[in-house]
């Protein structure tokens, strides 16, 4: 169960022990590691007021030399539980500050890409220290970088972890709120967090087009963070209905199929030139 809804078929419930086939997938991700199997895809974020490119959200990949792309409902929670998280929340936390890096020398200046934190990432002691070398070594403006943390990881907070973001965001980067909603959402996380984002999950925007209730809901929860003073992002957009129900509430940014799923860097690049 702590692997995640994923993960169920490597688990053999009568021996209690983990399936061959994990054990398999866990010795191939550790040699993923060290071969640099894993890359980036990217996710555009279009601005609703504009209709103009907002940014990207950075989706790990892992390309398996056999099996192809494997998606991150799956090597995620292996690699939260082994503790493999870091040396890869490391190398996509790097890769995103490179990306940035290298877009900008193409003269591609005005966009934000997001990273998805882990918890245990976030709560190692060198994280803060990381972030910092990572802005030196690339010299790119702070703001165009977005945190990506989660509810779980806000739960946790301590007063000294809280220093951490708040000290993230004192020096440029954006804080955001991932999945707002599904987890142990508390208010007193969005008046009390040093937050810039609040991305709402994909369940709370499925049927606003067709239910009532739900976009009553969705109303409530962007007036609420729009009183905050945060932007707020839709994330699962998939159909013109939504698109349309999110204009009119004042959604700031949208994310989602509608769109465009993630894709990889060569294609991202052709968004900079694209109008909506
Ligand atoms: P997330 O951060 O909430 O990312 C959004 C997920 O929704 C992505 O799944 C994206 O492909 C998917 N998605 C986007 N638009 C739509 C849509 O219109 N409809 C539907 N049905 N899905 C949509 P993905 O790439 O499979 O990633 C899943 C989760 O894995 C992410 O959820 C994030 O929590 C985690 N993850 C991905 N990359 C990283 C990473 O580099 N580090 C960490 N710590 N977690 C990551
Ligand atoms: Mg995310
Ligand atoms: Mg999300
Ligand atoms: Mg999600």
């Amino acid at each position: 169960k702590e692997m995640g809804r994923n993960c169920f078929v490597f688990y053999n419930p009568d021996q209690n022990v983990y399936s061959h086939e994990r054990l398999l997938l866990e010795n191939e991700m550790r040699r993923a590691l060290r071969e640099n199997q894993f890359q980036l895809f990217f996710q555009p974020q279009i601005d609703l007021a504009t209709g103009s490119l907002a940014g990207f959200e950075s989706l790990a990949r892992w390309n398996h030399p056999q099996k192809g792309m494997i998606s991150p409902g799956l090597f995620i929670p292996i690699a939260e539980e082994t503790g493999m998280i870091l040396p890869l929340g490391a190398t996509v936390l790097r890769d995103a500050f490179a990306t940035v890096a290298r877009w900008r020398e193409q003269g591609k200046e005005a966009f934000k890409l997001s990273v998805n934190i882990s918890g245990r990432q976030f709560y190692q002691k060198n994280f803060l220290s990381d972030v910092m070398d990572l802005r030196d070594r690339y010299r790119i403006p702070p703001h165009s970088i977005e945190l990506e943390i989660t509810e779980s990881i806000a739960m946790q907070m301590t007063p000294s972890t809280m220093d951490v973001l708040l000290q993230l965001r004192k020096e440029g980067f954006l804080i955001s709120l991932d999945d707002f909603g599904t987890g142990y959402s508390s208010l007193k996380y969005l008046q009390e967090f040093p937050l810039d984002c609040l991305k709402i999950d994909r369940s709370f925007i499925e049927h606003i087009d067709t239910d009532r209730r739900q976009r009553g809901l969705l109303a409530s929860i962007v007036g609420m963070a729009k009183s905050l003073e945060l932007t707020v992002v839709a994330e699962g957009v998939e159909t013109e209905g939504q698109l349309s129900v999110l204009t009119d509430l004042g959604c700031d940014r949208i994310q989602g199929y509608y769109y465009s799923p993630p894709v990889p860097e060569h294609q991202a690049l052709e968004f900079f030139s694209r109008t909506t």
